[in-house]
């Protein structure tokens, strides 16, 4: 496993990688690493020659500095993950390394970003559009691996590459869950054990809405009682509970029957900002 820190290194060392004919395949991720991360490298490895790993905790996607400071950072257990895993590149930079200069460009993706994750943390899609963009013009992947479990983070990035033409595939990978249904996430570094056995009721009732969905139930009903059931846990304090058309993140008044069906949660659990989401 071959593990740069500066942009030039990295970029020579493609090079000579695809100059013999070698596929890249680029998994995005800020460290703290858990088998969610691993289930895109493993897609990765089994689509491209090589795979690329990146780790950096991305500032100009943190609107919250708390959030920002006490992000996890296991770089050592990381690179003993990734290489028990196969990876093949491990992409490691400073922050000074990604951005010698704040950047002045921003993104804006309209409607996609005036609600749930967009409209709780104001900025945010413009820092994962600087950095994703950063990543795909350094690496120039073949494909580029994602997980599900960011739902608006993977329309968003549908979005970059079709409007900026970027010449690769999107790979959309299933959320991987502890055997309890929560979703793994690094954030899950900073809770106790009591508090993950608390988290797991986020999709506990992720799905008892969707099954009353499914079962015929009106959707503004569904979301009333799961937001009735949130309610009844003290420890949580709802952000947002939006039941949604999948293809435009807005909100839906009834199922759809394409499979085009999205319930997206977030909630604080004490100070730790934790999302999910269904899909049916
Ligand atoms: P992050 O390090 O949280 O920015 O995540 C890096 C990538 O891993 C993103 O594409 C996430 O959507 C994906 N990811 C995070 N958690 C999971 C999970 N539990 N299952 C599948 N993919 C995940």
């Amino acid at each position: 496993m071959e593990v740069f820190t500066s942009i030039p290194s990295l970029r020579f060392f493609l090079n000579q990688q695809r100059s013999n004919g070698k596929s890249i395949g680029l998994v995005p991720t800020m460290g703290a690493l858990h088998q969610g991360h691993i289930s895109l490298l493993d897609k990765a490895n089994s689509e491209n020659n090589i795979s690329v790993c990146s780790i950096f905790v991305n500032p100009t996607q943190f609107n919250n500095p708390e959030d920002l400071a006490k992000y996890p950072r296991t770089l050592e257990a990381d690179l003993d993950l990734l290489k028990a895993a196969n990876c093949s590149v491990v992409f490691a930079p400073t922050a000074e390394e990604m951005y010698p200069e704040s950047p002045v460009m921003t993104f804006n993706f309209g409607l996609l970003e005036t609600v749930m994750e967009g409209a709780s943390r104001p900025g945010h899609f413009n820092g994962v559009g600087i950095i994703v963009s950063k990543l795909f013009n350094i690496i120039q992947p073949d494909k580029a691996y994602f997980g599900q479990k960011d739902l608006q983070q993977v329309s968003v990035i549908k979005r970059l590459v079709t409007d900026l033409s970027f010449s690769l595939d999107l790979v959309i990978c299933p959320t991987v869950r502890e055997i309890s249904g929560l979703a793994m996430s690094s954030r899950n570094q900073r809770l106790s054990e009591e508090e993950k056995a608390t988290a797991s009721h986020i999709y506990r009732i992720l799905s008892f809405a969707k099954e009353k969905i499914l079962g015929g139930g009106s959707i503004e009903l569904a979301r009333r009682e799961a937001v009735d059931q949130f309610s009844a846990i003290p420890e949580f304090t709802m952000d947002y509970f939006e039941i949604v058309d999948l293809n435009t993140l807005l909100p839906l008044a009834n199922l759809k029957p394409d499979g085009t069906n999205a319930i997206c949660v977030a909630a604080f659990l004490g100070p730790v900002r934790l999302i999910d989401n269904v899909i049916f």
